[in-house]
């Protein structure tokens, strides 16, 4: 076992999304990329300043928070490949941009709007996304991540967890968010999966005990899984009895107050289930 591996990790500001840089002594794997272009750069500067071969981007995941500043990464590294653990993820990545082009969201980040016809020099997700053949990313001197997108629809319809050995360590991607609100404007259904994939977690990676990282905040342990599905219950209770938006943002945020983004993620989540 190679225990060269080191990781990085970057938090960035909007949205509170990590990305996780993995390098040995000759490469550069990194996950995810931000939520805009500005963020991007800076995480390219430190990239940059690894001084290794980039070779992979793995987007976890198709939500904006984790893709949109793949195209400043890729302008700064042309040889570097984009790519993603299932053509499902591939596909709601591109379904997620089309949408967003089609309600104004990216007229911030022009450079984002799919290629057509009428816009041949858009980004060619077809093209510059590939598909990995096998779940798992290998870097040079051989230490691999594990790749798992064998998953119900939770956060996302679908999403990639990553274990390292080297590291022990469990990258649960949007399965946890730690003191962040987490997005839950998503069906019942895939709630109930969501809390039904964290009790999954709990049991079976107590015996390796890994350092947990979530999608947003900082790194935490196992209990990050309970502590999650705690906030999930107390969740559906709030939304389930509140009268009003403003007093299940009240509720949430006594239950919860130092989480960050209550303005902008709890917001979205809040009013997927409360009217008026
Ligand atoms: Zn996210």
């Amino acid at each position: 076992m190679t225990n060269k591996l080191k990781l990085q990790v970057y938090h960035g500001v909007e949205a509170s999304v990590n990305a996780y840089i993995f390098s040995d002594g000759q490469s550069t794997v990194l996950v995810d990329c931000l939520r805009n272009s500005a963020e991007a750069r800076l995480l390219a500067q430190k990239i940059k300043e690894e001084g290794k071969l980039f070779t992979h981007i793995l987007i976890t995941h198709g939500h904006p928070d984790h893709y949109t500043g793949m195209n400043v990464l890729k302008q700064e590294f042309p040889d570097v490949k984009i790519v993603v653990n299932t053509q499902e993820i591939k596909n709601d990545i591109i379904g997620f941009s089309s949408w967003m082009e089609s309600v104004g969201w990216l007229e911030k980040e022009p450079a984002l709007k799919p290629k057509s016809e009428s816009n041949p020099l858009g980004f060619d997700y077809q093209e510059l996304i590939e598909v990995l053949e096998r779940n798992e990313l290998r870097l040079v001197e051989g230490s691999i991540l594990e790749l798992n997108s064998n998953y119900s629809s939770a956060e996302c319809a679908h999403l990639t967890t990553i274990y390292s050995e080297d590291l022990n360590a469990f990258f649960a991607n949007d399965f946890c968010y730690n003191v962040v609100h987490p997005w839950l404007a998503i069906e019942k259904q895939s709630i109930a999966n969501w809390k039904n994939q964290l009790a999954e977690f709990s049991k079976t990676l107590a015996f390796v005990d890994p350092a947990v990282y979530p999608g947003h905040g900082q790194p935490g342990t196992i209990a990050m899984f309970d502590d999650m599905a705690k906030y999930i219950t107390d969740f559906e209770e709030v939304v389930a009895n509140a009268t009003s938006r403003s007093e299940a943002m009240e509720k949430m945020q006594s239950l919860y107050p130092e989480y960050a983004q209550a303005d902008f993620l709890l917001v979205y989540s809040v009013n997927e289930f409360v009217r008026g």
